[in-house]
């Protein structure tokens, strides 16, 4: 049986919410992100885009593009509150959903037609999101992800876009093949040097010279153009958290240490995240005293995977934990309700040269393995016995 998968996603998502805050920012163009002129775009409104200003750019040129622009800081907590809603609502009529981002889902609908057509209901579940919450949405529904995504996006601003079962190649073939969501700036480059610019083009190429050419990348890409993706939508609840602990080789009370190894762990901890392009919503630590006496202590917080952030609550939370001066023996971290996020959603607070940095050593990481750059304030003190080695600080 052919699937019915739905893909939706919130137009200029931290932008809508902003305006719900404040309408007199509605049909002007607006910035999210840093205020300070070292600051990235973390999103802006298509009053913005006119003027070729678009998300990850630094704030300082953004604003030479576009003076007018209202610059918001932005408030991730906030937005998860409101993504939060729009989940519940999807969640409460959908057999399974996948939250693919803080503003995407991903809905398998497949044998409700059965009941109604599954047209009209996506349409009807479009229309109650913007009832309930005010946000602008759009829509696409087809047989399987990759599709409904590009659909989605024809359908942008606040619009939906139905792809018929069986119209899938000549739907996709007069749009650029940059709208393949696997296309990114190195592929495009190298498909425009040999002279491939639409859709079209990459369907009538054999597999295997897309193959030839960029291996089983172009396998994928060559798919996707002509319609084709098996890939399941994956409920939300199945993903897992990611935690660590560290038991000291000898019981500690020396704060400084226990300060120094939650550091350590957060950036470890961040950095997957990163790599499987993940956010947090709900951060637990964890400490056990000589005497096995365990305490733990969870906070809910808006979705992010920077280490700035993430450290600064879990030394919150260590500081509030660690009441009684005892001898520690472990202690661990441990990060929940995790989603699928692109890094630009925690943008707000970092300047570029933070973006940069954390860039910088993730690519070493990647590279060279997680242990081989970490901040100097992680690097082992002479003392301290195994644990980790720091090859170079930063
Ligand atoms: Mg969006």
């Amino acid at each position: 049986m052919e699937r019915k998968i739905v893909h939706c996603d919130l137009d200029t998502f931290f932008v809508s919410v902003e305006r719900l805050q404040n309408s007199s920012l509605v049909d002007k163009p607006v910035l999210i992100g840093g205020s300070s002129d070292r600051g990235v775009v973390a999103s802006c409104s298509y009053e913005a885009r006119k003027y070729g200003v678009h998300s990850a750019m630094p704030m300082r040129l953004a604003l030479r593009l576009c003076p007018e622009a209202i610059v918001v800081r932005g408030d991730h907590d906030l937005y998860s509150k409101y993504s939060n809603i729009v989940t519940a609502i999807i969640d409460e009529q959908t057999p399974i959903v996948e939250k693919a981002s803080i503003d995407e889902h991903y809905l398998d609908i497949t044998g409700m037609d059965r009941f109604f057509g599954c047209w009209k209901w996506t349409q009807e579940l479009r229309q109650r999101i913007m009832k309930e919450t005010g946000l602008p949405i759009s829509f696409g529904l087809s047989v399987n992800k990759t599709v409904s995504k590009i659909a989605t996006g024809t359908a942008k601003p606040s619009g939906e876009r139905l792809v018929d079962e069986g119209t899938e190649k000549g739907f996709l073939a007069p749009l650029s093949i940059r709208k393949i969501p696997m296309v990114g700036e190195k592929s495009y480059t190298l498909l425009r040097n040999m002279g491939i610019s639409k859709i079209k083009n990459l369907q009538e190429m054999e597999v295997f010279t897309m193959q030839r050419v960029m291996g089983e990348n172009g396998v994928g890409i060559w798919k996707k153009a002509n319609g084709l993706d098996e890939s399941p939508v994956l409920p939300y609840r199945e993903q897992k958290s990611m935690s660590k602990e560290t038991t000291f080789q000898n019981d500690t009370i020396d704060v400084d240490t226990l300060r120094r190894t939650l550091i350590g762990m957060v950036d470890t901890l961040a950095f997957d995240l990163r790599k499987d392009q993940k956010l947090t919503s709900c951060v637990t630590v964890k400490i056990r005293y000589s005497n096995f006496d365990t305490h733990t202590q969870q906070v809910q917080i808006g979705f992010t995977n920077s280490d700035k952030k993430l450290t600064e609550i879990v030394l919150s939370i260590f500081k509030k934990l660690y009441s009684r001066r005892m001898l520690i023996r472990l202690i661990g971290i441990k990060f929940s309700g995790l989603v699928y996020g692109a890094y630009q959603t925690d943008l707000f607070n970092d300047s570029a040269e933070e973006v940069n940095l954390m860039q910088a050593m993730d690519w070493i990481r990647k590279r060279y393995g997680s242990d081989y750059v970490m901040k100097g304030i992680c690097a082992p003190i002479p003392e301290q016995k195994g644990g980790n080695h720091a090859h170079k600080s930063s």
